[in-house]
């Protein structure tokens, strides 16, 4: 089948499930990790307005390539401080902050903006990471506890706007508890800081119950594009 009718049918598929869920106003973010920027074009044209990347050392180059400057790129991968500056040139939004080091090394990358970076702080969901001594699983997120202190301090930055909450589902659990707590702890960060609204949860697998959970933004990969190889 041609590309562009491939990925046309599996968008109406993914709008229908959503539409088909909840009445709410769902952002869908398509994940083309991977996948190249002739997909960005073609989903540009059947109406998706938001992308998600996860590698800088590809995302950079995709995002030139695509040249489209209305489409809004979101950075949902684990970030390293030394790849920050690169990340600010091409994300609209980072959805991956979840360390205060990655606080100041945005702060500086964005100096010079004129609109300031949306960034949302990843949550660890994996249960007790409360508890573990070191909590830098390798899935990334900030422990729940350390969700106020990140904020603040990304309150405190001009060229940072704090837009809410991601995480990621457990692997091979079920969902539910996680985007539960994921949801309450939204809702705590909302009373501090009210425009920090965003909870980015769902993939391809999970997506329906991160939606009874609040999501405002589902990241959506495997089901429009297909499986990465
Ligand atoms: C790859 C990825 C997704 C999309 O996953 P699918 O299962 O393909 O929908 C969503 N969020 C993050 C953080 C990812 O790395």
């Amino acid at each position: 089948m041609e590309r562009r009718k491939e990925l046309e049918l599996n968008l109406d598929e993914v709008r229908q499930a959503i539409a088909a869920h909840t009445e709410r106003d769902v952002s869908l973010i398509v994940v083309t990790k991977t996948w190249p920027a002739s997909d960005v074009s073609l989903l540009y044209g059947l109406g998706v307005t938001d992308v998600g990347e996860n590698r800088d050392q590809e995302a950079g180059p995709k995002h030139d390539e695509v040249g489209i400057a209305d489409l809004t790129w979101h950075c949902i991968g684990q970030l390293q401080t030394n790849k920050v500056k690169s990340v600010a040139s091409w994300a609209d939004v980072v959805h991956s902050v979840d360390r205060p080091k990655l606080v100041q090394a945005l702060a500086l990358a964005t100096t010079s903006r004129p609109t300031p970076l949306k960034v949302l702080i990843q949550v660890n969901l994996d249960q007790q990471i409360d508890d573990q001594a070191d909590a830098d699983s390798v899935r990334g997120g900030a422990a729940p506890s350390q969700v106020a202190h990140l904020a603040s301090a990304i309150a405190k930055i001009p060229t940072l706007e704090l837009a809410g909450v991601m995480g990621v589902g457990p692997l091979g659990q079920d969902p539910e508890p996680a985007f539960q707590r994921l949801q309450a702890i939204s809702h705590e960060l909302i009373r501090e800081h009210p425009n920090a609204t965003w909870i980015s949860a769902g993939m391809s697998q999970d997506f329906q119950v991160a939606v009874n959970y609040g999501a405002t933004h589902l990241r959506i990969g495997s089901n429009v594009l297909g499986h990465r190889s």
